[in-house]
């Protein structure tokens, strides 16, 4: 029977490197029955909503869902999909595979570190006081009484809440991920010697779940130490778990290590739901020029299919991608050595190049 897929198109160069995608993944002969469905600006000015409740509905029908990337306009009252997807769909963990691909131009060769960042709390709980608000003026008055320390009156205030619930949960996917995946070891990464009653929470949890997992290695991280040690030595690592701050800071700097936004695919996963989607944004002033590097997004459907249990032909993509990066042939501007190379090739001919390497390794 096909499985049932949700793909959110998007906007910008977003459906251009959907389609894409779509062939790529179609081309590994897995049945899939995709859902078309729409979300950011182009859906909001027809229809008021970036995010239609029938996209919601199909991603919770399916349970299993691939975004091309979505605008956020600035200074309009158009709330984030990205963030509004999360918090619906409680997708607690995001994932970012870094992983080197010969062919890529990076300062480094032989990556493949696995990012877990939790996605619903710590400093991006959303709880702030701002600057000057009376709001602003109880939360420091409470916090003198509670505590017997002065925060400047012009101070804006942002609260960095860790629970042990949301720790354990993102700490024991990070250590189911690294045994469904034959990875060999977990580093948790905190800041608990200054912050000691969130972050110091974050430890004592991750090295709690740790003993549940004596198969894989454990250890920990003060986060300003590791982000020296992934740039001196990042080959030393291998699945790294952190709360939300620290993850969206680290995920970048992993995307940097393998060589950048345009070859960083990612998931966002619950225990009901995942949703895929490519780490880059919808980089609007490439919108149907057929230009740019659609290979996030459908490494992104190589995260999917190996979610789906499809592991041969999530290989068998991975594999048609490094491919056709490694010849350099048929890749888009941005993975030649200059980028006004006359030889690039467009988006949609990458894409034909990886469909006809997938059809040879089935063949
Ligand atoms: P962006 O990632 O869209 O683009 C930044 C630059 O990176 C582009 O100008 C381009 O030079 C390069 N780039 C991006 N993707 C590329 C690709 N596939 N191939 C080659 N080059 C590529 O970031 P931005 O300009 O900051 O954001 C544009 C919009 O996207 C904003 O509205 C932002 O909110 C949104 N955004 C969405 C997502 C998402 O949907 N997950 C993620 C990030 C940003």
């Amino acid at each position: 029977m096909a499985y049932q897929v949700t793909f959110i198109d998007g906007d910008g160069i977003g459906p251009e490197i959907a389609a894409i995608t779509r062939q790529c993944i179609d081309a590994t002969g897995v049945d899939i029955e995709w859902d078309i469905q729409q979300a950011g600006s182009e859906v909001y000015e027809s229809e008021g909503t970036p995010l239609p409740d029938r996209t919601l509905d199909s991603i919770r029908r399916t349970g299993t869902a691939i975004k091309a990337p979505v605008t956020t306009p600035v200074g309009t009252g158009f709330r984030s999909v990205n963030v509004a997807l999360r918090q619906k769909l409680d997708l607690y963990a995001c994932l970012r595979p870094c992983k080197s691909y010969p062919g890529v131009r990076s300062r480094y060769q032989d990556i493949d570190l696995v990012v877990v960042r939790e996605n619903t709390e710590d400093l991006y709980a959303g709880i702030e006081f701002e600057q000057g608000t009376p709001e602003a003026g109880r939360a420091i008055e409470t916090i003198a009484e509670l505590t017997g320390k002065t925060i400047r009156s012009d101070s804006g205030i942002s609260v960095k809440p860790n629970s042990i619930y949301a720790s354990e949960r993102i700490v024991r996917f990070a250590f189911e991920y690294a045994r469904a995946n034959n990875r060999r070891k977990v580093t948790a990464v905190h800041k608990a010697n200054i912050l000691k009653f969130s972050d110091g929470l974050f430890l004592d949890v991750s090295r709690r779940v740790a003993r549940d997992y004596p198969d894989i290695e454990y250890e920990d991280r003060i986060v300003d130490n590791m982000c020296m040690q992934l740039v001196q030595k990042p080959e030393l690592y291998d699945v790294l778990v952190l709360p939300n701050l620290y993850g969206d800071i680290l995920s970048d700097l992993g995307a940097g290590l393998v060589g950048g936004l345009g070859v960083a695919p990612g998931g966002n996963i619950g225990d009901e739901i995942a949703v895929f989607e490519a780490t880059h944004g919808s980089a609007p002033k490439y919108k149907g020029l057929n230009k740019v590097n659609p290979t996030a997004l459908i490494l992104s459907g190589v995260l999917l299919l190996r979610h789906l249990g499809e592991s041969a032909p999530s290989d068998r993509l991975e594999r048609a991608v490094a491919a056709v990066i490694a010849e350099g042939k048929n890749v888009t501007y941005d993975l030649k050595p200059e980028r006004d190379d006359p030889t690039a090739v467009g988006s949609t001919e990458m894409g034909d190049a990886i469909v006809a390497a997938i059809e040879a390794a089935n063949s």
